[in-house]
């Protein structure tokens, strides 16, 4: 078993992981900026060290600083949660060379899936359906490439290989258009991932985002744990999420979930991991695959009642699966609500002291967040403060829960995005269910609409 562990990130998923890691009996040594002194898993963690100033470059992305931390502390493992280092080869690569276990895949994977263009020729190798588009990267020639936008048929989209986080993407409609947006995505995604490289696909008008949760122990054994439906989304980000996604039956998720299983047999997948697919007239078209724990696992572990950073830990503790796919059952619906400290119209993010914090309460709720009354929101990293989760025994169920837990929800002192959450929670098609990608903007600018004609 492991003994004490690095927490190499901050805010909610730092807590998540300490309360894992606590669970289990494991310390955990938390690693944070000079900003981040008073995070509220930096108090309750066993031991923690200052990695570096505020940027995030200088501390949670500083791999000497983090791996010294866990020299010093005479931890075992480092555990990335997600974002900052969390799908960076190298530094998984990094922390095994000096002797400690990476809590994800091995070096080799993360490589693999950090490379779109590589990972969807694995996944095409592995039977996992992809969405139809250029097989490889783009080369210079615009003769090829309006070939091939010709033969996948317009729209395509244009996506940098070492994209992520919605960044290095562009649609395109005609041919006019299409060495352009080739040409701009290549050198934004040059400044922005530092390659160049970018691929085309077929753009699918009417998606949505439909993501398989899986666990490997890298020894022959894995599962999977159903899927979430992510398809409540603002410049590609998502902003609700929920499990089960509405209307998959049990047959189709079990045939999606086999090929993902088969498909981690097949790499040598190990930890808990994601295969993102979008999702249009009943079929499932990968996109990509999330090497770790992802922001919005809660839904997953409601419905399964599955521990997925406890798994986890164990799983890089060098155990066997002790869950088998039978045993996942699947009970009632759950919902997530992303917290941010933003303006819940203009999306202007909203740092600063939260004067008074009240968390909701009742059956089937749960917080997750790093925020108590008189902490200081830093201006340097993601807006998210937290999430909302709940859980009832039907998706009403929860959409009723959620809309009393956002009601009961106190936050002062800064502005927050929970308005714009109620009103996806009284929103007569998000209650029906089933909305693809683009609903949330397109309810958005109707409202905006209507606002303006309004005065
Ligand atoms: P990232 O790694 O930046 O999150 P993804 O490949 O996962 O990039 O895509 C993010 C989002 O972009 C998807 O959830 C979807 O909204 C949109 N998207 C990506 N590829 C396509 C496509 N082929 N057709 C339509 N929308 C797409």
């Amino acid at each position: 078993m492991l003994d004490k562990i690095v927490i190499a990130n901050r805010g909610e998923i730092a807590l998540r992981v300490l309360r894992a890691c606590h669970t289990l009996g494991i310390k955990a040594v938390a690693v944070h900026s000079t900003v981040d002194r008073n995070l509220k898993h930096v108090g309750m963690a066993d031991e923690s060290i200052c990695i570096g100033p505020a940027p995030a470059a200088e501390s949670y992305l500083n791999i000497p600083a983090i791996i010294a931390a866990a020299e010093v502390t005479n931890a075992q493992a480092i555990h990335p949660g997600y974002g900052f280092l969390s799908e960076n080869a190298d530094f998984a690569e990094r922390v095994e060379k000096s002797g400690f276990i990476f809590i994800g895949p091995t070096t080799d994977v993360i490589r693999l899936m950090g490379d779109k263009v590589e990972a969807i020729k694995a996944m095409q190798a592995a039977g996992v359906p992809c969405v139809p588009g250029s097989g490889g990267p783009l080369r210079e020639d615009a003769a090829a490439n309006m070939r091939t936008a010709r033969e996948i048929g317009y729209p395509v989209i244009i996506k940098a290989s070492g994209g992520g986080g919605g960044r290095g993407m562009r649609v395109v409609h005609t041919h006019a258009h299409l060495q352009n947006a080739i040409t701009m995505t290549r050198s934004e995604a040059k400044a922005a991932f530092g390659n160049d490289q970018v691929y085309m696909e077929k753009f699918l008008e009417n998606p949505r985002h439909v993501e398989i949760q899986v666990l490997a122990d890298g020894q022959g054994n894995a599962i999977h744990l159903g899927e979430r439906d992510c398809s409540m989304q603002r410049r590609h980000q998502k902003v609700v999420e929920e499990a089960p996604a509405p209307g998959i039956t049990p047959a189709q998720r079990e045939a999606i979930g086999k090929i993902c299983v088969d498909a981690c047999l097949r790499i040598g997948y190990r930890g808990a991991g994601t295969f993102e697919f979008l999702y249009e007239n009943d079929r499932f078209y990968f996109i990509e695959m999330n090497t770790r724990i992802q922001v919005e696992h809660p839904v997953t572990e409601m419905i399964t009642g599955v521990d997925l950073v406890r798994e986890q830990l164990l799983i890089a503790a060098g155990e066997k699966l002790s869950i088998r796919q039978q045993d996942i059952v699947f009970t009632g619906h759950a919902i997530e609500c992303r917290v941010n400290a933003e303006d819940a119209d203009t999306f202007m993010p909203s740092p600063g002291t939260v004067k008074c914090f009240e968390a909701p309460g009742g059956p089937g709720v749960r917080v997750d967040t790093h925020v108590y009354d008189g902490y200081r929101i830093p201006p340097n990293y993601d807006s998210m403060i937290g999430k909302l989760i709940v859980h009832g025994r039907d998706r009403a169920t929860a959409i009723a829960r959620m809309r009393i837990a956002l009601a009961e929800m106190v936050v002062e002192g800064i502005k927050t995005n929970v308005p714009l959450q109620q009103r996806i929670m009284t929103d007569v098609g998000f209650q029906q269910g089933g909305q693809n990608i683009h609903y949330l903007e397109k309810r958005m600018a109707e409202q905006r609409e209507k606002t303006a004609g309004g005065h």
